[in-house]
């Protein structure tokens, strides 16, 4: 039995409207999938489609050695870099979000290391590591930059900017997307609420995350918000 051939355009389209349906894509971010074909392809929304009804036309492929994208038409996002450096570096990564969402951006403003502090969240790194760098990654050498700052984890703050989330796969990535917002989102009431904050520590981590990193619960994450964004008429 011949396997299906994966329709990366249609994949990305309807993984960057499930994203915004949720609240975590913002008008410029992006999501990047790897071509299990050829890992040095990624499949990328266009810089300039509209991510609240972007369509499989605009989704590109995009050569990660070469840096340009394959074929003519719309320009990858000029922050492609991100995906491409951190694709090189990291084989076990096959998607990754870069977004806006403004808790996670605003703990990075005021100086505060994004933490988990929701059990859901466990697949977040204790600390998670903060490119303390306001510009955008527009340039290979910043994407390399950014990529060493992620080193083997699932995410990175972007200091006044954004984040970027990665992970194993396209449900991988979408849940843990939304929940890296979530968990900015309770940390900053909490820390807003005047006491030390607790946050999930080494051995927390170590109990929690089989489950939270397991296939089972990133399918279960993602199908919620696909049915939150068809019911809602965003994807059929
Ligand atoms: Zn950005």
């Amino acid at each position: 039995v011949q396997a299906t051939k994966i329709d990366y355009r249609d994949l990305v389209a309807r993984g960057v409207r499930v994203l915004n349906s949720a609240g975590a894509m913002h008008m410029s971010g992006h999501l990047a999938v790897r071509d299990a074909e050829d890992p040095n392809v990624l499949w990328i929304n266009s810089r300039i489609s509209s991510r609240s009804t972007l369509t499989a036309a605009d989704v590109l492929p995009y050569d990660i050695r070469a840096g340009r994208r394959i074929g003519a038409g719309d320009e990858a996002p000029s922050e492609v870099h991100m995906h491409s450096a951190i694709f090189a570096l990291r084989p076990d990564v096959n998607a990754s979000v870069h977004t806006h969402p403004e808790y996670c951006v605003a703990l990075s403003i005021a100086g505060i290391a994004l933490q988990p502090v929701f059990v859901a969240a466990a697949f977040l790194p204790e600390i998670v590591p903060t490119f303390d760098d306001p510009n955008l990654i527009q340039t290979r050498e910043r994407g390399d930059a950014v990529a060493r700052v992620l080193g083997d984890g699932s995410a990175v703050t972007l200091r006044g900017h954004g984040v970027i989330v990665v992970g194993g796969g396209i449900d991988e990535v979408v849940a843990r997307t939304v929940m890296t917002e979530e968990n900015a989102r309770l940390q900053t009431i909490a820390a807003s609420l005047g006491k030390p904050i607790k946050v999930l520590g080494a051995a927390d981590l170590a109990i929690s995350r089989p489950e939270i990193c397991s296939p089972h619960w990133a399918r279960k994450h993602t199908h919620y918000h696909e049915e939150v964004a068809r019911t809602r008429g965003v994807i059929t």
